[in-house]
């Protein structure tokens, strides 16, 4: 393709996306395709001769769309929505026009200086302490691909600050925390890196946060046992059912272990403290006194296309001592000389792509109070949404609704309690199947439960008000049939 060809194939594709944002409403939320539908469509092998690019364009239409799951559906609320701007689009267009992979200040020195201040601003947002802006030459900012990531480099920092002043602790007596509602990036963390994981208990009546008391139970056990806790992954807004560790009290059960690491998991629910009423929810006091770490996925629920997790350090010299390895070919006049960032020891891999470039897009475009009134809307809509459940006689709030998160079931008063998890089984497995729809499930604690997450961009009160109304239609019918 040349450049001409390519200025008509890309004004075409514009015009297909913009259709197919039109025609998104109408589409199935989720994909109807059975498991296999590809390979019986393409062929086994790359072409012999390569083919006209219309033909290639027009296949993406016809083979791959209808295997897509639409995650911009204004009716999508499944996981955590992850909500895509058209200024996000461009972003992501124009960075991979330039394609260069800004490792080192020198390798492209706008992709470092722009994520250095993108994240600066980004804190200032969200009201971070100062000492996380990369302006303090301390602490800082880095885009991430996702939140596992930000935890695995958070952890192998914890590890490397932990051993240099513990250096006779073998691998095998460190030990991850984490809890029992910690996203899968806990488990993970610890598989990648060899690592036992502890996940510490929580309960329905603290709403699945880890309390101070519980932490210092644990540590106490551990050190009589010679177990060497290094960093506990704490969790503002868990994924099953937004629970928010009690973050005051773990700073004060951690204060007698300056080593122990503490990253705070906020990849949903951190880019609601945008709004100063969601700040002391998420608990940001805590967050700015004790956190060594902190990360956010704006590809979540902050308006930025997937992948844009935003993680902060107090410390960046700990992930430099961690991740810094400089054969000569990497090395760099301004690099030697420390007065640049060099994000290639801020994570995991070398190359990185250009992922501010769509943060400043979309930032700028929003503003602070555009950004607030979308985050507002959203929590007003899953605020409508948990209304309605909780006037309902047979639907139940299983915790209070959180943000843009509402965990829900079915409960008729006539059914016995341990014939609950049973009939929600039946009652989500009859929304699952529905293609106009896209919602997922959870269990805290032995209870199945359905969790409604709000935050696609184009969610309205009407979606909500028809998703309601598809609950009660599917209530009706799954109830009917218990009955037969
Ligand atoms: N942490 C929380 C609380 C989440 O809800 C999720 C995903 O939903 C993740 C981490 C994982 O995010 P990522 O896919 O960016 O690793």
């Amino acid at each position: 393709m040349d450049i001409e060809q390519f200025r008509k194939a890309g004004y075409q594709a514009i015009d297909r996306i913009c259709d197919y944002y039109y025609s998104l409403q109408g589409k199935p939320v989720a994909s109807q395709v059975e498991p296999g539908y590809l390979r019986k469509a393409l062929p086994p092998s790359v072409p012999t001769v390569g083919e006209d690019f219309q033909v290639i364009a027009d296949d993406y239409q016809k083979l791959i769309l209808p295997g897509l799951t639409h995650w911009q559906h204004p009716s999508f609320f499944a996981y955590f929505p992850t909500a895509c701007t058209f200024e996000g689009i461009l972003g992501e267009l124009y960075a991979t026009s330039a394609s260069n992979p800004g490792f080192n200040w020198s390798a492209s020195p706008a992709c470092t200086e722009l994520e250095a201040i993108v994240t600066d601003w980004a804190a200032k947002l969200l009201g971070l302490d100062a000492a996380f802006y990369n302006s303090s030459e301390v602490g800082g900012g880095v885009v991430q691909t996702t939140a596992s990531d930000s935890v695995l480099v958070a952890v192998v920092a914890a590890r490397a600050r932990y051993l240099s002043q513990h250096p006779e602790v073998s691998m095998e007596e460190l030990v991850i925390y984490t809890t029992t509602q910690t996203h899968s990036l806990g488990k993970k963390a610890g598989l990648v890196l060899g690592l036992s994981v502890r996940a510490l208990e929580v309960s329905f009546q603290d709403n699945f946060g880890l309390r101070g008391e519980a932490l210092r139970k644990a540590l106490e056990e551990d050190g009589a046992v010679g177990r060497k806790p290094f960093v506990l992954i704490a969790t503002v807004g868990s994924t099953s059912s937004g629970a928010v560790d009690y973050l005051e009290e773990i700073g004060q059960a951690v204060a007698s272990y300056p080593f122990l690491w503490l990253h705070v998991d906020a990849a949903w629910a951190g880019v609601s403290m945008a709004c100063p009423e969601y700040r002391e929810p998420c608990q940001l006091t805590a967050v700015n006194k004790y956190a060594d770490s902190f990360c956010t996925n704006f590809h979540k629920w902050g308006l930025i296309n997937f992948d844009s997790s935003f993680m902060w350090v107090r410390q960046r010299q700990n992930l430099i001592n961690a991740l810094d390895i400089t054969p000569e070919f990497l090395r760099t006049k301004h690099g030697d000389a420390g007065t640049v960032i060099d994000y290639r020891n801020w994570h995991l891999g070398l190359g990185r792509r250009f992922r501010s470039l769509k943060a400043w897009f979309v930032l700028r475009s929003y503003g602070v109070e555009g950004f607030q009134k979308y985050i507002r809307d959203t929590v007003k809509h899953n605020e409508a949404f948990a209304k309605l459940i909780s006037e309902s006689a047979q639907f139940a709030l299983v915790v209070p609704p959180f943000l843009a998160l509402t965990v829900f079931r079915l409960e008729p008063r006539s059914l016995p309690k341990d014939k609950l998890n049973e009939l929600n089984r039946a009652f989500y497995s009859r929304l699952s199947a529905r293609s106009d729809i896209a919602l997922t499930q959870t269990d805290l604690n032995g209870t199945f439960c359905i969790r409604l997450a709000v935050g696609a961009a184009r969610t309205t009160e009407e979606d909500i008000t028809r998703a309601y109304a598809i609950m009660c239609d599917e209530a009706a019918v799954t109830l009917k049939e218990w009955d037969e």
